[in-house]
């Protein structure tokens, strides 16, 4: 499943999944992006992640090592 890794200016990042598995343009997307913590719209940073497997943390994980998975 493809994701997008959004992170807004206030801190804030998360992990949504890519409608129809079809990602957007980068600009489009940082563009498009509403922080669900503070509401501001426009994120400041974008990745898009293939995410196998229904591990939840998995996704975390990567995160935490500031690596882009290369297999998508
Ligand atoms: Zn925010």
């Amino acid at each position: 499943m493809l994701q997008y890794w959004i992170r807004c200016r206030c801190g804030h990042h998360d992990l949504t999944p890519v409608p129809n598995g079809q990602p957007r343009l980068r600009a489009d997307v940082l563009r498009l992006a509403r922080c669900s913590r503070c509401g501001m719209q426009a994120a400041e940073d974008m990745r898009i992640l293939w995410k196998a497997g229904g591990n939840a943390f998995e996704g975390v994980h990567l995160m935490g090592t500031g690596e882009l998975r290369k297999d998508w």
